[in-house]
């Protein structure tokens, strides 16, 4: 019998709902509240920002969302997504475990971030909406965006943060292709653009900068409204098509993880690849430990506090409660620009709390390194931000070699390194540092928190 490489599902066969996790948690997740009467927030305040099916699903307890038609064909464009078995990888590092990755890069843009700009930007064209602005940091979000409304027949306008817009063009381009617009971030088209370089004309930006001006800029103009990537349930709700797909897939293998390991950002890939095996884990029908893995640049989940801060740097959005480096906290300028935002979605912050997850930060050129050995076993080169997953995977594959225990590991590889191979010539040429986060500038930002 030929040992099979990949798992592929059939057109047919790939989930019609997205699941909702929150109902299944032994508590809900505390509410966001509003910033001036510390009230949780209600629909009316979130209208100027998001069209009312998305904010539905922000705060439903349904166990499952039915996906539109229209959003399943518009996934049909690449998936359902393969899971791969790494053999490859297993035998480059001698270890009895059985390594698989769910792997996102197959998408036109080259990451998960479509699974949720396509239903977002459908939602919004069907309730009159024409108009969506965002923030990017490297321009993967942005990007999927832009793919979506030029899909669903929206303007896209995207502030992308600046240090990225000088450094990564093909990103800026691939946004312009698809027919959206890109300011770079801190803009003089924004009040919280011009603050901001008014204090420092150099400013080379962050996405909380990012993100206010694109959130004032939804509020102020006519039938435009926001969207966000990461952090928010309705987005983490959208991805879990990645993991319902796995489960099947995973049926289709006769296996079963015992660790599943994704990167966090904002949250988004590391969620929807992990809900449905929570899910599963909750009803006692299997155990994975389920890791979080950030940057030691930027560790939210691992040395942030658990509070309610702001999502944006300005302080236009609603308290979030989750795990935050403070709301005006800048990261060191890492390669990872995806994982480069201050906090933590607030489901997964929660779920963390609640110990159903375990968390680590790895340090970045320890995650190059694990990307170079992934690449040059599996053919793939994987986007700086899942490097982060790649390393921790790799660490438990080269445990089980030690201990002889033929674990089953699953990760997220939520997008390929296309658009970003500088970041490996930095890593080839041996110029890149680990910028571990100073304890002193942690307790700085986190004075700042509200
Ligand atoms: C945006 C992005 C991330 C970080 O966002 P999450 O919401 O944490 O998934 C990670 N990897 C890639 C490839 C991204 O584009």
């Amino acid at each position: 019998m030929v040992e099979r490489t990949k798992y592929i599902l059939d057109e047919a066969d790939m989930p019609t709902r997205w699941y909702n996790v929150i109902p299944d948690l032994p508590e809900p997740p505390p509410p966001p509240l509003h910033p001036g009467t510390r009230e949780p927030v209600g629909p009316d305040d979130l209208a100027p920002l998001f069209p009312q099916a998305l904010i539905a699903q922000e705060v439903t307890t349904d166990r499952y969302v039915d996906i539109p038609e229209q959003v399943l064909e518009v996934y049909r464009l690449w998936r359902p997504s393969p899971l791969f078995r790494a053999r490859r990888l297993e035998k480059a590092l001698g270890t009895p475990a059985r390594i698989y990755y769910k792997y996102e890069g197959v998408s036109p843009v080259g990451s998960h971030k479509p699974n949720t700009a396509a239903p977002q930007a459908f939602y919004n064209a069907a309730e009159g909406v024409t108009r969506l602005t965002t923030e990017t940091g490297a321009g993967q979000w942005g990007s999927a965006l832009a793919f979506a409304c030029a899909t669903f027949g929206l303007e896209c306008e995207v502030w992308q943060v600046r240090a990225s817009y000088d450094q990564k063009p093909y990103r800026k381009l691939m946004m312009e292709t698809f027919g959206a617009t890109v300011h770079p971030s801190p803009s003089e088209l924004t009040e919280s653009g011009r603050a901001i370089l008014a204090a420092d004309p150099a400013s080379t930006g962050s996405l909380g900068i990012a993100i206010s001006e694109a959130v004032e800029q939804a509020a102020q103009a006519e039938n435009t409204r926001y969207a966000l990537g990461s952090v928010l349930n309705h987005v983490l709700l959208h991805q879990t098509i990645i993991g319902e797909e796995a489960l099947k897939q995973f049926e289709l293998a006769g296996d079963t993880p015992d660790v599943l390991i994704g990167c966090t950002g904002g949250g988004s890939n590391f969620g929807g690849l992990a809900f449905p095996f929570l899910r599963e884990k909750l009803a006692g029908r299997m155990d994975p430990v389920i890791r979080a893995v950030e940057p030691a640049a930027c560790p939210s989940l691992t040395r942030g506090r658990y509070a309610y801060d702001f999502g944006d740097t300005a302080g236009l959005t609603p308290l979030l409660k989750m795990h935050t480096l403070g709301h005006d906290f800048i990261p060191d300028p890492i390669h990872a620009g995806g994982l480069r935002y201050h906090g933590m979605s607030p489901l997964i912050s929660h779920i963390y709390e609640l110990g159903l997850i375990d968390a680590i930060a790895i340090g970045q050129e320890d995650c190059f390194a694990a990307g170079v050995r992934f690449a040059r076993a599996e053919g793939i080169i994987p986007a700086p931000e899942p490097t982060h997953a790649l390393a921790a995977c790799i660490q438990e594959a080269l445990r089980c070699k030690e201990t002889g225990e033929e674990k089953v590991i699953l990760t997220a590889l939520c997008g390929h390194a296309h658009l970003d191979l500088p970041a490996y010539g930095a890593y080839l040429a041996g110029d890149m540092v680990d910028n571990a986060l100073p304890d002193s500038a942690l307790e700085k930002s986190l004075a700042g928190l509200p």
